[in-house]
């Protein structure tokens, strides 16, 4: 297996971001952070679903005061403020409990401006995370490279670092993203030879659901793959939780998400399937998430017929491979019996609630 990239660590409230620690999985509420009682609902429901750390606009000072209000309203999660130019924000944000914030040092006006921030963070034990995208990249750039290109944001990420760094700051996270996957990949990995700050990992502006995804997944999966990124967020058009799940999907696949509960394998049905398998798994996959059984740490195969299932579902904890109309149930390998198809779902569950991994 490739080894993991060697970041120095950043400590991000309870969390810590690079090393050898677990990567966390960032998402974004998409609530107006002045609407206190919505984004404490969507800061909740991002945790649920398995996010590590929530980030939130703050376009004005009424936002900034969110961070208190979450924090006394029991919120743990680390929290991060994304700031834009404004340094008063960052300032107000971080007496208000922020966790982290997100702003670009070149990006603020003067460097007493900036000064003043990283002094605000430091007394309270805050990072940075210098965020570039390569749609906001600034114009001396563009002109050297004629496009925002993969050298183009690196060498923006490596100026503001080194503004931080002038401040003797090094309590920094680093993130390049573009919507574009190759520059994107090609980025971090210019980044990833050149410093050994901690790397959020992002394809920016994505797509929704379904695009969205995938360009998530090919951007921060390959990276990942390759040892590179501590901390990853995928952006999509669609309901901030979404991120959430795929993100983890996306950990679960390189087998780096020590929050993997039930691994589900599937066949992709064939013209040998004699059982409705695609809607069984959907309501399968309804079940697990109303017994609340995601967790469990256990590998449940769900194939299709009596020719290849078998044998998957003998490597899982548990499995079904279907017949005409019926199901076989598997239980570590062994078969345990033969249901009618329009129960098999629900047995499948009961096993689960009952089963412990090997
Ligand atoms: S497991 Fe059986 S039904 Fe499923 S794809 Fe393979 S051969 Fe077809």
């Amino acid at each position: 297996m490739t080894t993991r990239r060697n970041s120095r660590t950043v400590r991000v409230g309870g969390l810590t971001i690079g090393g050898n620690s677990p990567i966390p999985v960032q998402s974004m509420t998409n609530t107006d952070s002045r609407d206190r009682e919505a984004t404490l609902r969507q800061v909740r429901a991002l945790v649920s679903a398995g996010c590590d750390i929530v980030r939130l606009a703050v376009p004005d000072a009424k936002a900034a005061a969110i961070f208190s209000y979450l924090k006394e309203q029991g919120v743990t999660v680390p929290l991060v403020a994304d700031i834009h130019f404004d340094h008063k924000l960052a300032l107000e944000s971080v007496a208000a409990g922020a966790d982290k914030i997100r702003i670009n040092p070149g990006n603020v006006g003067s460097r007493e401006k900036v000064a003043e921030v990283v002094r605000a963070c430091r007394a309270a034990g805050v990072p940075i995370r210098i965020g570039v995208n390569g749609g906001s990249l600034e114009k001396p750039l563009l002109q050297k490279y004629g496009a925002p290109t993969a050298e183009a944001v690196a060498e923006s990420a490596m100026g503001h670092v080194r503004i931080l760094e002038s401040l003797d700051f090094y309590d920094t996270v680093v993130s390049v993203k573009s919507s574009d996957v190759r520059t994107m990949i090609e980025a971090n990995r210019i980044l990833a030879e050149k410093t050994d700050y901690p790397l959020h990992l992002g394809v920016t502006e994505a797509g929704g659901l379904g695009r969205g995804v995938v360009k998530g997944a090919v951007g921060i999966g390959t990276l990942l793959a390759e040892g590179i990124g501590d901390t990853v967020r995928v952006s999509l058009t669609a309901d901030p939780v979404e991120e959430v799940r795929a993100a983890r999907e996306i950990l679960s696949a390189l087998a780096l998400d020590p929050k993997a509960g039930i691994e589900v394998i599937s066949c992709p049905t064939c013209g040998r399937t004699r059982i409705d398998l695609i809607p069984l798994l959907a309501a399968f996959e309804k079940g697990l998430d109303e017994r609340g059984l995601r967790n469990k740490k256990l590998k449940v195969a769900f194939m299709g017929c009596a020719v290849n299932g078998p044998g998957e579902a003998r490597e899982a904890d548990l499995g079904i491979a279907g017949g005409d109309g019926e199901a076989l149930l598997f239980r570590h390998g062994e078969t345990v019996a033969k249901y009618p198809s329009d129960k098999i779902v629900e047995i499948l569950l009961d096993e689960i609630e009952k089963t412990e991994a090997k």
